[in-house]
């Protein structure tokens, strides 16, 4: 692992703000291998030190992994002035940890929330084909032809057609307000705003949308929206 500052490490671990951690650096609260270090910017190669602060030993896994069940009404992104972000939910003060790709603020399901870039990366590299399903509520009536169409490809003003994609129609019902139809879609790439895009291009309508699961990943049933738990031993192994 690559050497990085003593403030920064502090402050990834969770042991306070940068600005909290530099205080108490200069406070002679912060020592490694047992020698205060009073420079925030000193390097540090963190896998083979041990840093004390507050007289607690400040430990960093070298990764964390968490499986959010992100709700409506907030952004995926670490930080954001005006909005609430997906990290307020999860139980970790690390500061490099980040959601792995984007749901739009009214979309909720799962969401991975990492510090392991790598993983990231092989999960939204557009070549490596990952699928994301999801279930949605469609004001209109949804068909076979539509199925066809989401297998073929749909113009959705890129350069290219989508890829392939899997339609499931799981009901449709023609209530109050007209046509509702529930349907899983199975997509293998991560366009901004591609489900709503491939719904409109058939002429309908998305009113809910979720993500059930993201490559070997599935959305924990038994967690309430809003609720983030690590992922399990299991689970990182399926991902590697
Ligand atoms: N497609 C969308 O339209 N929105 C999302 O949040 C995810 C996929």
């Amino acid at each position: 692992m690559k050497k990085i500052r003593l403030d920064k490490y502090l402050a990834d671990a969770g042991a306070g703000t940068r600005s909290e951690v530099k205080k108490y650096i200069s406070k002679a609260q912060v020592q490694v291998n047992g020698k205060t270090v009073l420079n925030p910017a000193e390097k540090i190669e963190p896998e083979e030190v041990e840093v004390c602060c507050l007289g607690q030993v400040v430990h960093v896994d070298r990764y964390e992994y968490y499986l959010l069940h992100k709700p409506a009404g907030c952004v995926s992104a670490t930080e954001d002035v005006r909005e609430r972000t997906v990290m307020e939910f999860v139980p970790s003060r690390r500061k490099d940890l980040f959601p792995v790709g984007r749901l739009d603020k009214d979309t909720e399901g799962l969401l991975l929330i990492t510090n392991d870039g790598e993983l990231a990366h092989r999960l939204l590299a557009p070549r490596r084909h990952v699928p994301k399903q999801y279930f949605a509520q469609i004001k209109g009536k949804m068909t076979q032809e539509d199925a066809q169409k989401f297998r073929q490809g749909v113009e959705i003003g890129e350069k290219n057609p989508t890829l392939p994609a899997k339609l499931e129609i799981l009901s449709v019902e023609n209530g109050e307000e007209g046509w509702i139809s529930c349907i899983n879609l199975t997509i293998e790439e991560g366009k901004f705003h591609q489900i709503k895009r491939m719904v409109q291009a058939v002429g309908k309508e998305v009113i809910y949308l979720k993500r059930i699961s993201m490559g070997p990943l599935y959305l924990d049933e038994n967690l309430e929206r809003g609720q983030c738990r690590p992922l399990t031993e299991k689970e990182i192994e399926l991902l590697k």
